[in-house]
C-alpha cells in the first residue's frame, strides 16, 4: 500500500492528507503544535464562553472551493453563517461605505461611485464560478475559460489606487482599497488589486462567511472525513528532517519554503534550495482579541452589522500606511482589520460579552506593542469602545511565529504578494508543488493559490502527487 506523511496540519496539510487518503494512500499527519488545525483554530482566548478565531476568521473562497465540494464538508458538520453586511469601511464623522451580498445593492449605496463598482464587479460576479476555479490553480495551466480569466486579469494587474479611481467618491475608493490591503502590499504597486478584486467579487458571489462555532469547525469537518479514510495523527512533534519519517512513498510539507529546504537537507537540488531560501515573506500582523460587553459603538451605522470592518481612513491614508509597513516603518495609524464574527454566529458570545478580532499591519518582525494603536484606531471610529472592553489577548509578530512557524516574522499570508510571487510561488516551475526531491511536495500557502483557509494548495499538491505516482 502507498504510504504518505504530511508534515503540518493547517488547512492545506489536512486537505492534502484527506485527498491522498481518499485515493487509497495510508496517511499519517505529524503536527508540531499540541492542537491540530494550524490557521483554523479557535479558543476562549479571553474569557470563558467567548470563542475567538486565533487566525482565519472570514472565508470568502472556502465554501465554493473544489476541495469543500468534493469532500462535502457541509455534510460533515460545517455550517457557514453570514453577517448582514459583508464588509464595511467607516470614515470620520459617521461617513463610510458597505458591501453587501448584492452587487447592485452595494452599488446603489455608493452614490456616484456605484456606477464604476457595478461595471467592474457585475460582470466578474456573473462569472465568478469559472473565474475562481481558474485562480485557485497554479498560474501555469491551460485555462478552460480564458476570456473570463482575462477579464479578471485586466483588473487584477492594476495598482489598487489606480483601479479605485473608477469608484469616484472617497467612500467607495476607501471601500475597495480596504479590501485590497488584505494583500499586505503597497497599494500603488502593480497587481496590488489582485486580492482585492478576488475578495470583493467573492463577497458579492458567496459573501464572507464565518464557520459556525469558530474557524476550528472547518478543521473538525475535515477531521471527520479524514477519520472515515483512516488518517492517523501525531501532535506535539516538530519534524526537522526527512530521515525521521521512516521512508514513506510521499511526503507533503505544509511548511514555509525555508523549513522545507531544511527538512529535505542535502537531498534537495541546489537550484530549488536557493529558490526556497530566496522566497520573500511579507510584513507582519499584530493581533489583539477583545472581549467586549455590548456591541462596538460604531458611529458609521453600516459598520454595526458588518462581519468585517476595515479601519484605514481614506485611500490615501491607507496607501501611505501600507507603504510604510512594507519599508519596515511602523505607521502612527496602521491599517486595522476588525472581525465581528459574532454578528453572524451568536454561539461565540457569552451572554452580552462578544469576541472582537482585530489585527494591525505592522513591519515584518515588529518588536513594539501595537495594542494601543489598535485600540485607538477602533476608538477613533467608535467612541466609547474602550469602556466596553472586559478582557484582551495579545499576539505580537514574534508570538505569531512561535504559535505557528509558517508565519515567519508575523507574515500571516505565508509569503509576500508581489507580482512575481502572486504568479509563481514558491518558485517558477511547471509543477510549483514539486520540491525536486522525488515524492516530496510543498503544499502550504506558500504554493498556489496562496493564503486562505480554503485548503486548495494542499488539494492541488495532493492531486499532482497522485498523478506522478
Ligand atoms: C491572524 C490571522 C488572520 C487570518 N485571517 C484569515 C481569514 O480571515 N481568512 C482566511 O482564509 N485566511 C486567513 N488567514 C490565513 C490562513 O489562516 C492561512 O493562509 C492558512 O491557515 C494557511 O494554511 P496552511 O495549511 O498553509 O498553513 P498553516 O495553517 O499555517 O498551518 C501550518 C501547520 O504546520 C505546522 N508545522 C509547520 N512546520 C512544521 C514542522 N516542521 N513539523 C510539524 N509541523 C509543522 C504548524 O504548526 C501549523 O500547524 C489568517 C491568518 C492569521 C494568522
Amino acid at each position: 500500500m502507498t504510504t504518505a506523511v504530511v508534515v503540518g496540519s493547517g488547512p492545506n496539510g489536512l486537505a492534502a492528507a484527506l485527498t491522498l487518503a481518499a485515493a487509497g494512500v495510508r496517511v499519517r499527519v505529524i503536527e508540531a503544535a499540541d492542537v491540530l488545525g494550524g490557521g483554523t483554530r479557535s479558543s476562549e482566548l479571553t474569557l470563558p464562553g467567548v470563542v475567538h478565531d486565533e487566525c482565519s476568521g472570514m472565508h470568502p473562497l472556502a465554501p465554493g472551493s473544489a476541495f469543500a465540494e468534493r469532500f462535502d464538508l457541509a455534510g460533515a458538520g460545517l455550517s457557514w453563517r453570514w453577517a448582514p453586511v459583508e464588509f464595511a469601511h467607516p470614515l470620520d464623522s459617521g461617513r463610510g461605505a458597505v458591501a453587501i451580498r448584492s452587487v447592485t445593492g452595494t452599488a446603489a449605496g455608493l452614490g456616484e461611485g456605484g456606477r464604476g463598482w457595478l461595471h467592474t464587479f457585475g460582470p466578474l460576479v456573473k462569472r465568478f464560478g469559472t473565474i475562481s476555479r481558474e485562480f485557485l490553480q497554479p498560474v501555469l495551466h491551460l485555462p478552460r475559460h480564458p476570456l473570463h480569466l482575462a477579464l479578471f486579469g485586466a483588473y487584477a494587474g492594476l495598482p489598487a489606487t489606480l483601479l479605485a479611481r473608477r469608484f469616484r467618491t472617497p467612500e467607495a475608493q476607501a471601500l475597495f482599497t480596504g479590501v485590497a490591503a488584505h494583500a499586505f502590499r503597497p497599494l500603488d504597486t502593480l497587481a496590488s488589486s489582485a486580492i482585492g478584486v478576488a475578495l470583493t467579487t467573492a463577497a458579492h458571489a458567496f459573501g464572507w462567511p464565518v464557520a459556525e462555532g469558530g474557524s476550528a469547525a472547518i478543521r473538525d469537518a475535515v477531521l471527520v472525513r479524514a477519520a472515515e479514510h483512516g488518517v492517523r495523527f501525531e501532535t506535539g512533534r516538530r519534524v526537522t528532517s526527512l530521515d525521521e519519517l521512516g521512508g514513506p512513498d510521499l511526503v507533503m510539507l505544509d511548511t514555509s519554503p525555508a523549513a522545507a529546504a531544511q527538512i529535505a537537507g542535502a537531498r534537495m537540488p541546489t537550484r530549488v534550495r536557493r529558490a526556497y531560501l530566496r522566497y520573500r515573506h511579507g510584513p507582519g500582523a499584530f493581533k489583539v482579541d477583545f472581549a467586549v460587553e455590548g456591541d462596538v459603538p460604531w458611529t458609521h451605522e453600516g459598520s454595526r452589522s458588518a462581519g468585517t470592518v476595515h479601519l484605514g481612513g481614506s485611500m490615501e491614508e491607507m496607501a501611505a500606511a501600507e507603504k510604510d509597513v512594507a519599508a519596515g516603518r511602523m505607521p502612527e495609524r496602521p491599517f486595522v482589520l476588525v472581525g465581528q464574527q459574532y454578528l453572524a454566529d451568536r454561539t461565540r458570545s457569552a451572554g452580552d460579552v462578544h469576541p472582537l478580532y482585530a489585527y494591525a499591519h505592522v513591519p515584518a518582525g515588529y518588536t513594539g506593542d501595537a495594542t494601543e494603536a489598535i485600540t485607538a484606531r477602533i476608538e477613533q471610529f467608535a467612541p466609547g469602545f474602550r469602556d466596553r472592553i472586559r478582557a484582551t489577548s495579545v499576539r505580537s509578530t514574534t508570538e505569531m511565529s512561535l504559535h505557528n512557524e509558517n508565519y515567519v516574522a508575523g507574515d500571516i499570508v505565508t509569503g509576500a504578494n508581489d507580482p512575481w510571487q502572486l504568479a509563481f510561488r514558491p518558485r517558477a516551475a511547471l509543477d510549483p508543488y514539486a520540491t525536486g526531491v522525488p515524492g516530496v511536495y510543498l503544499c502550504s500557502a506558500a504554493t498556489p493559490p496562496g493564503a486562505g483557509a480554503h485548503g486548495m494548495c494542499g488539494y492541488n499538491a495532493a492531486q499532482r502527487a497522485l498523478a506522478r505516482l
